[in-house]
């Protein structure tokens, strides 16, 4: 069944191109949107195809079709068949982050270690635990309401699942859909960002040979494809993406009763406090708010220190922000479009009276974004309301946790949110009061590489859930079956209505406490002589 992978991205995505292959009229499949080179420059990227808009709804059916035959394979094989990526993933693991480097930016340690090799964990977690998931479940049935009865719940596909996701972390993100939804015996059709169409195109080639054709789909375009995918009959769309994206896709799927799984924009927020490890929270805070040039769902883009420690804090991030190396530790940023969103936030925020203390906006149309840090006071600035998706960390001293909690909730976002200190009951405390989805001790955003660890958020964070069971409960629906061995003619609910039987409802509802002790006495009496008028049809 597993062919040999190929090391070319586009030409080891049949699916995306055999499936473009019918088209509307006037529908042709062009190069499409898609950046010829990437931000860390050097030669052009290979060529993708865009995929027509007029040409999804047949990927679509191809999926339908194919689903139904891949729902029907034993749920231990399809685990067998989909753990056979993880060797695929880890054999390539040079050539991915070499794609990631050049496509997106990424520093190739970053792209090794955030893309690839939680997605090896990711595969084991799912295909060791995905029978056991989906394994049915018995319902109570009260044996004397209900006699002869059995009940069962099973986890079922939802069908065909679309997938739209960003250019952040374009290997990652899609994996972490694509593999419990393919195991749950879904078909999904994935549209990767028109940023990173080719780690879209190298995340379904790790498939190739794996499953029956049209189970995973490519369809490479931008917002007219995706929404072209969305309309084209599909059972759940799964989304992650900006917060004006979603709103747009929660409209689509509402009109047409899809459900939908949203996972947006982020503003998370630090809180130091003082009892914390200093060292390592200006450490931690540094790495959150930098990774990925801060083009992150979860980038710190708030710290919130407690008076006491901020300005031994702020003099070490400061310190500690001036080591890294542009283009080593910290990469380009990927998009000028975004580039551009993070130096009007910055000069605004400088503007109105923030301190800056490091780094600083760019040559205009540059994308080595140096990591920059500001002290802040006043958070009606885009910088502390909006999402900034940039290596800009603003700093701002707080009297208390009191203070930093209430801050911290006053954001429309709410996805991760960390906490420093050595005071571990009361940090246990204190997160049960954040609205965030995700809340860490310590640390700050790296749990969206554990495959077990429910990734989600409120607000305008979104409500998706990605990861874990919970995760599952989204990807698949529950169906109820109810087996009736009972020889009876009949139902004490069933036709006819009669004056016995309605006796005995209400005498049902004193027994079950709509009656003191000698009301429900007296409702057991009327009880047996209704059911026994009952039986002759009275
Ligand atoms: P985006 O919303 O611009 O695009 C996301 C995807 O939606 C792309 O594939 C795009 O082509 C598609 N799209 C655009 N318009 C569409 C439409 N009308 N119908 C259907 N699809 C459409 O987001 P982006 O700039 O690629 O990604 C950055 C955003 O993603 C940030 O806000 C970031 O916080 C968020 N994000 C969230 C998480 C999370 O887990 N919560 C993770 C990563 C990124």
């Amino acid at each position: 069944m597993e062919t040999k992978a190929t090391a070319l991205p586009h030409a080891a995505c049949p699916a995306a191109n055999e499936a473009a292959a019918p088209q509307a009229p006037g529908a042709a499949a062009s190069a499409g949107p898609f950046p010829e080179r990437g931000p860390a420059g050097g030669e052009p990227l290979d060529g993708v195809t865009q995929t027509a808009p007029g040409a999804v709804g047949e990927i679509v059916a191809r999926a339908r079709a194919a689903q139904r035959a891949w729902a029907e394979v034993p749920v231990a094989e399809r685990a067998q068949r989909i753990a056979k990526v993880k060797r695929r993933l880890l054999a390539r693991a040079e050539e991915i982050a070499a794609l990631l480097h050049r496509e997106c930016g990424k520093p190739i340690e970053e792209a090794a270690l955030a893309e690839v090799l939680p997605n090896a964990d990711l595969i084991d977690y799912w295909t060791v635990s995905i029978e056991e998931l989906l394994d049915e479940s018995p319902v109570d049935l009260d044996p004397i309401a209900y006699p002869g009865k059995a009940g069962r719940i099973r986890r079922e596909p939802r069908g065909v699942v679309a997938l739209i996701t960003p250019w952040n972390y374009p290997v990652a993100i899609p994996l972490r859909t694509i593999v419990p939804a393919l195991l749950a015996g879904n078909a999904v059709v994935f549209k990767p960002s028109e940023v990173t169409p080719r780690s879209g195109a190298l995340v379904a080639s790790l498939f190739d040979g794996l499953l029956p054709d049209g189970v995973l789909a490519v369809a490479q375009g931008g917002g007219d494809v995706g929404a072209a995918l969305i309309d084209a009959g599909v059972d759940l769309v799964v989304f992650t993406g900006s917060v004006a994206t979603g709103k747009k896709i929660a409209v689509a799927c509402a009109e047409r009763l899809v459900p939908t799984s949203l996972e947006l924009g982020g503003k998370d927020s630090a809180i130091v406090l003082g009892d914390c490890d200093l060292e390592r929270a200006a450490r931690g805070v540094v790495w959150g708010a930098f990774t990925n040039a801060g083009q992150s769902c979860a980038s710190i883009e708030r710290v919130y220190v407690e008076q006491a420690i901020a300005d031994r804090f702020i003099e070490r991030v400061v310190a500690l922000t001036r080591q890294l190396r542009p283009g080593v530790d910290v990469g380009v940023m990927t998009t000028a479009q975004q580039a551009e969103i993070v130096r009007r936030q910055l000069e605004a925020a400088v503007a109105g009276g923030a301190e800056l203390l490091a780094g600083g906006a760019p040559e205009p149309g540059s994308l080595a974004f140096p990591p920059t840090v500001l002290k802040v006071e006043r958070e009606d600035t885009p910088l502390l309301r909006e999402e900034t998706f940039g290596p800009v960390l603003p700093v701002l001293v707080v009297k208390d946790a009191e203070e930093a909690i209430a801050r911290t909730n006053a954001s429309r976002f709410a996805l991760t949110t960390s906490l420093w200190t050595r005071g571990y009951e009361r940090a246990h405390a204190l997160a049960r009061r954040l609205r965030s989805g995700v809340v860490t001790i310590n640390n700050h955003g790296f749990t969206g590489a554990l495959p077990g660890a429910p990734w989600t958020g409120t607000g305008d964070s979104g409500s998706g859930v990605t990861s874990s069971p919970h995760a599952l409960a989204e990807l698949t629906r529950p169906r109820f079956y109810l087996e009736d061995r009972r020889r009876a003619k009949g139902e004490l609910w069933w036709y006819p209505y009669t004056p016995a039987l309605r006796t005995i409802a209400f005498a049902m509802a004193r027994v079950r406490g709509g009656a003191g002790w000698s009301g429900r006495v007296g409702a057991l009496v009327e009880l047996v002589a209704a059911f026994a008028r009952r039986l002759l049809g009275r």
